[in-house]
């Protein structure tokens, strides 16, 4: 912002549609809230401003969402579940390249085509292409949302609204406590780039990986790293806006889905311009990353690599987080806390840049109502990496599995809140519980 204002002038606004319940946002959590909302008897609607579902998943080609799974970890079930079998089906889940795990890796094109029908199946009605621009409220209510698309300003009006934007955009402008990054100086996880390679040769990159157990162990996490450590002995510098690893998943006969190579620590995903830097600088520094392969990765298969496609943005890591009456902490996830107002369980699993917590044994902790229901905004539940945790829980609440737990607890608690004419956030947490359980949710 460069500080001047102008001010705009009043318009009619016209409604576009109506709806019981309304999601904000298409990645794994509003899937979730909207299939919990619909099963639970909503009329519903998600929005999302791009032109497919899946979030992360489908926008930043994040493919692995379980890779972490091991034998004996305990699951969430519900909403996540349903998707990995519905990927199974579609021949469009291997398994992820890390030993041991019992995780899964999506095909995350096929995954558009999943959700579309999903969405179907369960008669909610899809809203592509269409921005939550502020939440449209009567005092402190919010009664739905304002958008901007190409049918220009329109509202939809909701009886509850579900926030699953991932940046909090509508309990930010709604006026609920949040906070952003570390309390000590802003600090955000680093966003990245991921990109498609072809002309791979997948055999030779996989035998090297398995040369080395280092590069498959979950918990080293050291990845694919031989190629980057060849240029560092080479005397290279290392580039400047990635890390000398590479997760992938191998697309056969030729391609893979490369993660974690490019990395920029500047990124503000709640700020145009910062976004914006963003694309430009790591497509630059993707294409360095292949010049690297082509020098120094002939021995892993990487050689002759061609770039297929980039994701279609920027992968934001993390951004707001709600300050609600409770914020789940760190400590309370990795000593496996109980909670009276439990709406789903989540095994002890922690994936930060500087903690690895891998669920080997079947230890879970429960996720209380309260971390997604705003201060002072009435009738807005906040689902997915925008929940209320302090900053050391993020390496878990960031989690897609979390998310997906988080927005299932905030579709159902919406729609039995308007079966119960009362808010969203005094529901019967009670009914909440008994219904997620029949929606195949372990709550407790
Ligand atoms: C590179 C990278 C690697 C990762 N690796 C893993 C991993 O291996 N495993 C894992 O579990 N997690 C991983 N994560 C984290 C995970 O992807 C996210 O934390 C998770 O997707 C968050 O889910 P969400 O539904 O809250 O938000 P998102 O996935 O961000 O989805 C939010 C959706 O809302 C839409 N939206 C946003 N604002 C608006 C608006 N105002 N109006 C309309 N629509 C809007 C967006 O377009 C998007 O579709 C990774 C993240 C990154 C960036």
């Amino acid at each position: 912002m460069n500080g001047k204002t102008v001010r705009d002038c009043a318009h009619e606004i016209p409604v576009l549609m109506e709806c019981d319940v309304l999601v904000v946002g298409g990645g794994p959590a509003g899937m979730a809230a909207a299939v919990g909302a619909a099963q639970a008897g909503a009329n519903t609607v998600i929005m999302e401003q791009y032109g497919c579902l899946g979030g992360n998943i489908t926008l930043s080609a994040v493919e692995p969402p379980s890779w972490y799974r091991q034998e004996k970890t305990t699951m969430p079930g519900g909403v996540g579940t349903e998707i990995e079998k519905r990927m199974i089906a579609l021949d469009a889940a291997v398994r992820t390249s890390f030993r041991p795990s019992v995780g899964y890796s999506y095909d995350t094109e096929v995954f558009k085509y999943m959700a579309d029908q999903m969405i179907k199946d369960y008669r909610i009605t899809p809203l592509y292409h269409c921005l939550g621009t502020i939440p449209y409220m009567q005092g402190h209510t919010v009664c739905g949302v304002i958008t901007e698309s190409k049918s220009g300003r329109t509202a939809v009006l909701a009886k509850r609204v579900i926030d699953c934007t991932g940046d909090g955009d509508i309990m930010a402008r709604a006026g609920a406590p949040y906070e952003k990054g570390s309390p000590e100086n802003g600090q955000l996880s680093a966003g990245t780039l991921k990109f498609f390679l072809t002309n791979v040769d997948i055999p030779k990159l996989e035998a090297a990986m398995d040369e080395d157990p280092m590069s498959r162990d979950p918990y080293v996490h050291k990845l694919f790293y031989k190629t980057f450590q060849k240029a560092i002995n080479a005397g290279e510098k290392p580039l400047e806006n990635s890390l000398n690893t590479m997760y992938y998943t191998p697309m056969p006969p030729h391609d893979i889905n490369v993660n974690l190579s490019t990395y920029d620590r500047e990124l503000d995903g709640t700020d145009v311009l910062s976004l914006t830097r963003s694309e430009i600088k790591l497509r630059k520094e993707v294409m360095k990353v292949i010049k690297r392969f082509h020098q120094y990765g002939n021995e892993e298969g990487l050689g002759k690599a061609k770039l297929r496609n980039f994701a279609m943005t920027v992968g934001v890591r993390e951004t707001r987080r709600l300050v609600s009456e409770h914020r789940i902490t760190g400590r309370e996830i990795l000593e496996g806390e109980r909670f009276e107002d439990t709406v789903g369980i989540f095994p002890i699993y922690m994936d930060g840049e500087n903690i690895k917590k891998i669920p080997y044994t079947d230890e879970y902790f429960q996720i209380p109502f309260r971390i997604i229901v705003p201060q002072k905004v009435e009738n807005l539940l906040c689902a997915g990496r925008c929940v209320s945790c302090t900053r050391d829980a993020v390496p878990t609440t960031r989690q897609m599995d979390f998310c997906m737990v988080t927005g299932q607890a905030a579709g159902v608690a919406s729609a039995l809140s308007i079966q119960q004419e009362t808010s969203s956030r005094s529901v019967s947490i009670c009914s909440v519980q008994q219904e997620l359980e029949r929606q195949g949710v372990r709550v407790f």
